[in-house]
């Protein structure tokens, strides 16, 4: 028999319409022929748009192309397939928030940066390191449309420090940051950081690790951003106006610290308990198992005692060597993850909490906890 050549079919069925998929959009990134495109609006999936094909087919596929499952982080093994490639083994069953090198807090030693970042700022400190040390020709990140006043978050590219101070922060409904893959090489970027919650910051290791070509060289960096989940659009008007009188327009800031936070302009602070928040889900984070963004080169989360400090994974040979470079010259401080064992705990057991939510009947992960198994 020959090999099989898995493709959009395949991918299809087994990840888009089965409930796996993240809607990180990797594949529409990935496909040569553009035949793939993405619903930004509530669904967050790729499509097939190529007559031809029709939704579940692709005739390109037909014909031995296989990049749209070399790229997706939700294809079968893809857990133990990337865990091989970027670390030479398979986790261990304690390694639940994935296999990291440190553990430890940090935050931009620069005012301007701290100021604009959600936390510590470490995630615009290492973008604007790494362009300004021509490591990387852009980032793939998350702008807010327009003037910033719909928090509408859509998919932007930062080419230099004015580029990562203005998509500095968290937004907390999905932006396929991906997307803007193609916006980069049309500017000339041939080396290109990715940042993204787990869903996407796993998407260059899979792609090198299944040898997707071009796309897959292009990817140097992976920037993750630990996330329990993302809310559709929709719970702007529905909660936090239709309950709290909160108008998307007055919301200067938000964060997640157990509640919902938010920050009006005119300096008002509201608190909205993340059980209400719940029905507005999207459904893309429903059987997300990946808490601790556990493929990044480097994982950054905001939880913890500190509000100023970013907790920080260092996984990879990569991110430990750009992190110490930066720690060396003084580009960022640090501070021991035992400072706050609170925040280490917290994280293993949030990541312990989304793996029990893949599916007993997908692909079984080996490693996967026994609580992750049906009653
Ligand atoms: C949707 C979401 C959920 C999160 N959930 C948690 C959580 O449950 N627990 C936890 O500890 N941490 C969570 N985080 C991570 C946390 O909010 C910070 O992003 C992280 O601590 C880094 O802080 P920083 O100050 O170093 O980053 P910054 O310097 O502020 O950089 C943040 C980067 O994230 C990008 N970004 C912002 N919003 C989005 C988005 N919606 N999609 C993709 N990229 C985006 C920005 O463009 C920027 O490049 C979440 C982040 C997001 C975006
Ligand atoms: S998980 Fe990502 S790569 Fe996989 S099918 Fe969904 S959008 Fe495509
Ligand atoms: S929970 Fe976060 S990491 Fe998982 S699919 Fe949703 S957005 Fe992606």
């Amino acid at each position: 028999m020959p090999p099989e050549k898995p493709h959009w079919s395949h991918l299809y069925e087994e990840v888009v319409t089965s409930g796996l998929c993240t809607g990180c959009s990797a594949c529409v990134v990935a496909c040569p022929y553009d035949v793939l495109g993405y619903d930004h609006d509530r669904r967050y999936k790729p499509f097939h748009v190529d007559a031809t094909g029709g939704a579940d087919d692709c005739t390109h596929g037909q014909r031995g192309c296989t990049l749209c499952t070399r790229a997706c982080p939700r294809f079968r093994e893809w857990e133990p397939e990337i865990d091989q490639h970027l670390f030479g083994r398979a986790r261990t069953d304690d390694e639940v928030a994935g296999i990291a090198a440190r553990v430890v807090l940090a935050r931009a030693s620069d005012a301007t940066l701290r100021a604009a970042g959600q936390d510590g700022g470490l995630v615009s400190a290492i973008l604007v390191w790494a362009l300004e040390h021509d490591m990387i020709d852009a980032a793939l990140v998350s702008a807010l449309e327009g003037d910033g006043t719909g928090w509408k978050a859509v998919p932007a590219v930062a080419r230099d420090r004015a580029g990562v101070l203005a998509t500095a922060g968290s937004r907390y409904t999905y932006c396929a940051n991906p997307l803007a893959y193609a916006e980069a090489i049309d500017g000339g970027a041939e080396r290109i950081a990715l940042v993204g919650m787990g869903c996407q910051a796993s998407a260059p290791a899979v792609m090198t690790a299944r040898k997707a070509g071009k796309v897959a060289r292009r990817f140097v960096l992976s920037i993750g951003l630990m996330c329990s989940k993302t809310f559709d659009d929709a719970i702007f008007e529905e909660l936090f106006e239709a309950r709290y009188g909160l108008r998307r327009e007055d919301i200067a800031k938000m964060n997640i610290k157990g509640v919902f936070q938010v920050w009006t302009h005119e300096g008002a602070y509201h608190e909205v308990p993340l059980k209400e928040a719940h029905a507005w889900t999207r459904e893309g984070c429903t059987s997300c198992p990946d808490f601790a963004a556990e493929h990044a080169d480097i994982s950054t989360g905001g939880i913890g005692a500190f509000d100023d400090w970013t907790l920080t994974v260092v996984r990879t040979e990569r991110g430990r060597e750009l992190f110490e470079s930066m720690e060396a010259d003084g580009t960022i401080e640090v501070r021991p993850g035992d400072d706050d064992p609170g925040a280490v705990a917290l994280m293993r057991r949030l990541s312990r909490v989304s793996r029990k939510r893949w599916p007993v009947t997908a692909v079984p992960m080996p490693g996967r906890l026994p609580t992750a198994q049906p009653a």
